[in-house]
């Protein structure tokens, strides 16, 4: 539908993007703010018309594109208040001790933008991970050009938000080049873009075959730069002895819902639920086994989305002394995922690296295991993960130590007795976890502190006061919080 752009377009919008770094990252930290929340206003005036195209081109329905459209708008405008609030820049000062042998210099830090960033967006987020998403946020706010690789699933939904961000770079007089919208099929143009001296950071969403790609390619560059991709999690489970006994069925209602919310397609979808075998077991697999059977296939994101869920199911299924459970009792039409439970002993899922990739779509496979060391295996065994849940009674938790311990070890959010799908967007919230699950798992990808993706820090040492930036200076103008000689403070300097 869009032409793709030429090797020398991509190398043209970079070279505009790098010259509007130079003038962008001078912006105070209240226009690009401004910045940030014109755009929130021109995708709000989009109106009906965006959520129209993006049920045409996702298959998402519209109160899911609703709420995610909300959602985008919160990131923008709550992004843009916690970069004027500066918190993130991370401003320590420690004055000078001319009278220290030998003599203490002036020390300031806080974090400086890195440069253009490329972002590839979510297929499963048209919205809050796309086009003017997380990463987009982020990276204006931390002071970086962005330019964008639309998601071929949803271009013209994409091409939406780039217009709303280029009238609002327009009426808040950005710099040219200060974001760019790239079509480009094939993965030639991707390279490109990652591997350009001028890009300086990529936020990617998407498969680990993808994700790790790019990452590859940006690390082999002459000056590797960090990519920020979030890739597969399986989101495991582990259902406690004392809490399956007291509500094996609630829990099993509660995650029927959970697996086939969005037709299974996030990446915080419960793909392993690991649990010691028996009776309560078994009450839990037959209730939400009935619960599976009554949620109809729903039409997924594109049709290569629907193609690899249905071959990495049946491949799964296929797998010896895996037991299906219970599949959805409506025939699939085209293009739709069936809601699926599966069953394997933890000793056979040891030895079986197929059984531990992630399914994306509705399915979940669930892990019968001897005895809590078996569960222990099966948690020591796991590859890093987005989010880890422990379904469990505070007994539970008090006498499975080690257990916890292992659990909370391959995750960025350790859950207790709710779901991993719904990532609340909060500074306290951390969506990151340890390889394969994303490239580097210190940092968040939602919340304001995925700001600090962006940015590096700069120690300014000795300077004059009226040299240095507003946010060191003495007399604090942007009277944001700094730590000053190893104090959380307002307060000026004298
Ligand atoms: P994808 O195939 O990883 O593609 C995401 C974006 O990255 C697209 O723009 C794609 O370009 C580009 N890309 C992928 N591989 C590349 C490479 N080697 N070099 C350069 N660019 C590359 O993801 P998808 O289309 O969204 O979905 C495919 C699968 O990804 C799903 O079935 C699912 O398994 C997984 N997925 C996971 C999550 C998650 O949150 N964990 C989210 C979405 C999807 P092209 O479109 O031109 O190929």
């Amino acid at each position: 539908m869009f032409k793709d752009a030429t090797i020398d377009e991509i190398n043209g919008s970079i070279e505009l993007a790098w010259k509007a770094f130079h003038d962008y990252r001078k912006l105070s930290l209240k226009h690009r703010a401004a910045f940030m929340k014109a755009i929130a206003v021109e995708i709000d005036a989009l109106g009906t018309s965006l959520i129209e195209t993006a049920m045409k081109e996702t298959n998402l329905p519209e109160a899911r594109l609703m709420g995610e459209r909300a959602r985008t708008i919160f990131q923008l405008n709550s992004y843009a208040d916690a970069c004027e609030k500066a918190d993130w820049l991370e401003a320590r000062i420690d004055t000078a001790i001319p009278t220290k042998t030998p003599p203490k210099p002036d020390l300031r830090k806080m974090l400086v933008p890195l440069g253009p960033v490329v972002v590839f967006g979510a297929s499963n987020f048209p919205f809050a991970y796309s086009t003017a998403g997380g990463d987009t946020a982020c990276a204006f706010a931390a002071g970086c050009p962005v330019i964008v690789k639309a998601h071929p699933a949803h271009a013209q939904t994409s091409e939406l938000v780039a217009g709303a961000i280029l009238k609002a770079a327009e009426k808040c007089n950005m710099p040219k080049g200060i974001f760019t919208h790239i079509h480009s099929s094939g993965f030639e143009g991707g390279r490109a873009l990652v591997t350009h001296t001028h890009v300086r950071a990529v936020g990617f969403t998407g498969s680990f075959i993808g994700g790790k790609a790019l990452f590859d390619a940006a690390n082999q560059r002459k000056e590797p730069i960090p990519v920020f991709s979030e890739m597969g999690s399986v989101n495991p489970v582990f259902l406690m002895p004392e809490k399956l006994k007291e509500s094996a069925a609630d829990i099993a209602k509660m995650y029927a819902g959970s697996i086939t919310l969005s037709t299974g397609q996030f990446c915080t979808n419960p793909g392993l639920i690991i649990a010691v075998d028996g009776n309560d077991l078994n009450i839990f697999i037959d209730k939400l086994g009935e619960e599976i059977k009554n949620i109809a296939p729903g039409t997924m994101l594109h049709p290569g989305i629907a193609k690899l869920y249905n071959e990495k199911r049946i491949s799964a299924l296929a797998q010896k002394d895996v037991e299906t459970v219970s599949v959805s009792s409506v025939a699939p039409k085209e293009n739709q995922g069936t809601p699926t439970i599966a069953t394997v002993h933890a000793h056979v899922f040891l030895d079986n690296p197929v059984l531990h990739q992630e399914i994306f779509g509705p399915y979940s496979l669930v892990i019968k295991c001897k005895d809590a060391n078996e569960m222990l295996e099966v948690a020591k065994h796991l590859e890093g993960q987005l989010t880890s849940t422990l379904m469990a009674t505070v007994n539970d938790v008090r006498e499975n130590d080690e257990l916890v311990e292992a659990v909370k070890n391959i995750c960025g959010r350790f859950i207790l007795n709710g779901v991993p799908t719904g990532v609340e967007v909060c500074l306290s919230m951390h969506h990151g976890g340890p390889f394969p699950a994303t490239t580097d798992s210190r940092y968040s990808s939602v919340g304001a502190d995925g700001i600090k993706r962006f940015a590096r820090p700069v120690s300014f040492q000795n300077w004059a006061n009226e040299l240095l930036p507003d946010e060191l200076k003495n007399e604090n103008p942007l009277h944001i919080w700094r730590t000053v000689n190893n104090e959380l403070t307002k307060d000026v300097i004298k």
